[in-house]
């Protein structure tokens, strides 16, 4: 993101984009914001924050039955260990995926994300269509995302909050014995700590 451009051109931006370069515009022309420390940040977003922290944690559950227990107990802690904390992750809560009970997380009233362990939320998560059918028909929901699950399984929508944030540990795939811990991190993908995918070997 670079800051040199004109920023009083908005013509070819939509409204919404306008809008924050205008209310950006005038932060930093008041002295509120440094635009450096702007760009920091979403630069921290997109390289540094993301899934791959959330894969990591997930693939250390999957080998590790302490570190899985650790998760549980307390979210917050196990995954600080891994060094991921911070901003929208202080009160972290795992849950786990089983044959008989499968999770999905949603945010009725806004967008609230685990950011230390996924990034920031994928467009549709923010979206008014998710944030309502995730409750009300949380099964036609994933089916609209791929995943099929057999109809015993039971399907619980955790709603976010701003205090309290979750994170979806997938089941291990069969066919993944002896994989190296980096190797399973590789196919945890982001939909499925949301509880809209599932990991892809
Ligand atoms: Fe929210």
């Amino acid at each position: 993101m670079s800051h040199d451009h004109d920023h009083d051109d908005h013509s070819h931006l939509g409204e919404m984009e306008a809008r924050v370069r205008a209310l950006e515009t005038l932060l930093v022309e008041k002295g509120y914001v440094d635009p450096a420390a702007l760009d920091a940040i979403v630069q921290t977003y997109e390289t540094r924050i993301g899934p791959r922290n959330g894969a990591r944690v997930v693939a250390r559950a999957w080998v590790d039955e302490a570190y899985r227990q650790w998760l549980a107990a307390d979210a917050t802690a196990a995954i600080a260990s891994l060094g991921y904390g911070g901003r929208q992750g202080e009160h972290m809560v795992a849950v786990f995926n089983t044959p008989q009970e499968h999770h999905m997380v949603v945010c009725t009233l806004c967008s609230c994300y685990p950011w230390p362990v996924l990034g920031l939320p994928p467009v549709w998560y923010k979206s008014a269509p998710y944030r309502s059918r995730a409750v009300s028909e949380p099964r036609a929901v994933l089916g609209e995302f791929g995943v099929s699950l057999p109809e015993a399984t039971r399907i619980r929508v955790w709603d976010s909050t701003a205090e309290v944030r979750y994170l979806v540990v997938p089941m291990r795939p069969a066919g993944t014995d002896g994989w190296t811990e980096e190797r399973l991190a590789a196919i945890v993908n982001r939909d499925s700590m949301i509880g809209t995918g599932l990991p892809q070997p």
